[in-house]
C-alpha cells in the first residue's frame, strides 16, 4: 500500500492523506481539504483517485470533496448517518463495513465522541493495505491524535463520555504495533500538555527531543504501543496522572471515565 500524507499548512495543522493500491493505481483519499494539493500528490505518484472518505462532516475534511470529484469522478463515501451533514455523499457506510479498492480493503469503525457520527479505517493484519512489516494501519480522524485526543466541544457535536466510550471499545482492544494516521498534526502541542499531566514520565521528554527538529510532513508515523507510553489519554490510571488531577480536583472521581473527561476539559483550556 501506498501511503501519502501532506501536511496542509493551515492554522488547523490538517494532514490529508492519499493512499493507493500498488498493483492498479488506484487511490482513495481521505478528508481532502485542498483539492489542487490532494490532485497534485495523487499525480506524482501515477495514482488514479477512485474513492473519497470523509471520517466527518467538519469543513476541514471535506471541504476538497467538490474539486477531487469534478476532476476525477470519484465516488465520496461517508458514514451513512452523516449524509445530512456532508453533502454529495454517494455511498453511505455503517460500521463493520469493508471499502475495498484494488488491493486495497478497510473495515469502517465507528467512533463518535468527536463529532456524533465519525468513523475510523482500520486495516487487516498482513494484508495489502497493512503497513511494511504487516502491521494493521489505522486512519484516526479527529478521535485519536499523537499524543492526544480530539475536542469533544459542543459546537462540534461533540461529547467526552461517548469519546471516552470509543477509546475504551474500538482503541483499547488494538494492538501495540497498529500504525497511527490521525487527521491532523498536533504532537508537540499534545506532548507539552502531556508533559503537565505526567511530570515524571522520560517518554515525553525523549519523544518532545526526537520530534523538536521535526517539520509537520517530517514527523514520525507513531504506533499505538509508543502512543500507549506518552498519550495522557491512553494512560488513565497511571498513578501520576492521578495524583497530578487530585491536586486540582480534590473531589474527582476516580474512575478512568472521570480521568479521561477532566484531562480532556484541561486540554480546551490549555
Ligand atoms: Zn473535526
Amino acid at each position: 500500500m501506498i501511503v501519502l500524507r501532506r501536511y496542509m499548512n493551515n492554522n488547523l495543522r490538517n494532514y490529508n492523506y492519499v493512499i493507493g493500491c500498488e498493483d492498479t493505481r488506484q487511490a482513495i483519499a481521505i478528508d481532502p481539504l485542498d483539492a489542487d494539493v490532494v490532485l497534485a500528490m495523487a499525480e506524482a505518484q501515477g495514482l488514479s483517485i477512485k474513492l473519497i472518505i470523509n471520517t466527518h462532516e467538519h469543513h476541514d475534511h471535506i471541504g476538497g470533496n467538490p474539486g477531487v470529484k469534478a476532476a476525477t469522478g470519484a465516488e465520496i463515501l461517508a458514514y451513512e448517518a452523516a449524509r445530512c451533514v456532508i453533502p454529495d455523499v454517494d455511498r453511505g457506510l455503517q460500521a463493520g463495513d469493508r471499502v475495498e479498492l484494488g488491493s486495497l480493503a478497510f473495515n469502517v469503525l465507528f467512533t463518535p465522541g468527536h463529532t456524533a457520527v465519525h468513523l475510523c479505517l482500520l486495516s487487516d493484519r498482513d494484508s495489502t493495505s497493512s503497513g511494511p512489516n504487516g502491521e494493521p494501519v489505522l486512519f484516526s480522524g479527529d478521535t485519536l491524535f499523537n499524543a492526544g485526543a480530539g475536542k469533544c466541544s459542543v459546537p462540534f457535536g461533540g461529547d467526552p463520555d461517548t469519546l471516552y466510550d470509543t477509546f475504551v471499545s474500538r482503541f483499547q482492544p488494538l494492538a501495540d504495533d497498529v500504525l497511527l494516521y490521525p487527521g491532523h498534526d498536533y504532537m508537540k502541542n499534545n506532548l507539552a500538555f502531556a508533559q503537565t499531566r505526567e511530570p515524571g514520565n522520560d517518554m515525553i521528554q525523549y519523544w518532545q527531543d526526537q520530534v523538536s527538529g521535526c517539520e509537520p510532513d517530517d514527523m514520525p508515523v507513531m504506533n499505538l504501543g509508543q502512543e500507549r507510553s506518552y498519550n495522557s489519554f491512553l494512560r488513565l490510571n497511571q498513578p501520576e496522572i492521578r495524583e497530578v488531577l487530585l491536586q486540582q480536583f480534590p473531589a474527582l472521581g476516580l474512575g478512568d471515565r472521570d480521568v479521561f473527561k477532566a484531562l480532556r476539559r484541561l486540554r480546551d483550556q490549555w
